[in-house]
Order: structure tokens, then sequence, then C-alpha cells
């Protein structure tokens, strides 16, 4: 099945950083299990998407959360920093969303990204949300919409 296409509308509030607080991973649905879970809270890693650690900017973006990526067994593997306290799974058509409280390092008392407009802010933030899962977190404060 086709993934659906978004059409965002609206646009971002100055100084809300809501979602540079947070950070969200894709988990293959198979993989995920309440036990899986449990597990990756109590040893602090989660396996990603193989390609996860070869993709420099999304690397870049989780490292500046304080997260290390790397490789397991074929897989990529993200360690969650000893702050992190929890986590909420969410099921999807695309695969099981990870969402973890964790802000961003960039981000300034102000809800300002510090390093805005230079060439080492991830491109990712610059098209930042792409879907209507990227906003799920922070959906009662986010000033965009989407429609299928
Ligand atoms: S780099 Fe800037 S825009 Fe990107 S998550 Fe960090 S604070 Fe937010
Ligand atoms: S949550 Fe929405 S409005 Fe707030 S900083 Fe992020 S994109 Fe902008």
């Amino acid at each position: 099945m086709a993934s659906p296409v978004y059409v965002r509308t609206g646009q971002c509030t100055l100084g809300c950083g809501a979602c540079c607080r947070t950070i969200t991973f894709l988990v293959k649905a198979e993989r995920m299990t309440v036990e899986y879970a449990q597990e990756v809270m109590k040893t602090r890693v989660l396996l990603a998407h193989p390609a996860y650690h070869e993709m420099e900017d999304v690397r870049n973006w989780t490292e500046l959360h304080g997260f290390t990526v790397g490789m397991e067994g074929g897989e990529s593997r993200i360690v969650i920093p000893p702050d992190v306290m929890q986590a909420h799974f969410r099921w999807t058509d695309n695969g099981v969303m990870v969402d973890m409280p964790q802000p961003c390092s960039m981000l300034g008392p102000d809800g300002l990204c510090t390093i805005y407009g230079q060439p080492e802010r991830p491109d990712a933030c610059a098209n930042y949300p792409m879907t209507p899962q990227h906003i799920e977190m922070v959906r009662d404060v986010c000033t965009y919409a989407f429609e299928e």
C-alpha cells in the first residue's frame, strides 16, 4: 500500500521549541513487543533501521539530543542517555514510533534554536514536521496541521 501524501498548513510559532524537546524513532512493527519495549528501557539500547547510522543528517540530529548511534548485528544501535526516564510507543502503519522527552542540546532557554541558519543545524529540522506522526507528541501546541 502506498504511503499517504500529506499537505502541511500553518506555520511554526517563534519561541515554541516544543518539538525540539522530544525525539522520535521508528522501529519495525514485527520487532516491537511489550517485552522488547521493557528491554529497551532496561538496556538503554534501541535497534532501529539498518541505514539509520549511515544517514549523516539524522545521525547528527540524534546526537544533538544526547543519543549515540552505532551498529549491532546489521541494525543501527541507538544508545539512550541516562536522563531519559520514559518512552511512549505508538503503533502506526509504517511501524512503531518511539517518542522520548529529551531536549536538543542546541535549544536555547528562549525556545529558539541556537544554531538556526548555521551549517551545523540538521536539514531535518528545516523540513520538520513532514507528517502528522511527527507532531503527535506536541499536537496540543504545534501550529502546523496536516491534510491527507
Ligand atoms: S538543532 Fe535546533 S531546530 Fe534542530 S532540534 Fe536542535 S534546537 Fe531544534
Ligand atoms: S511544535 Fe510546531 S510550532 Fe512548535 S516549534 Fe515545533 S514545529 Fe514549531
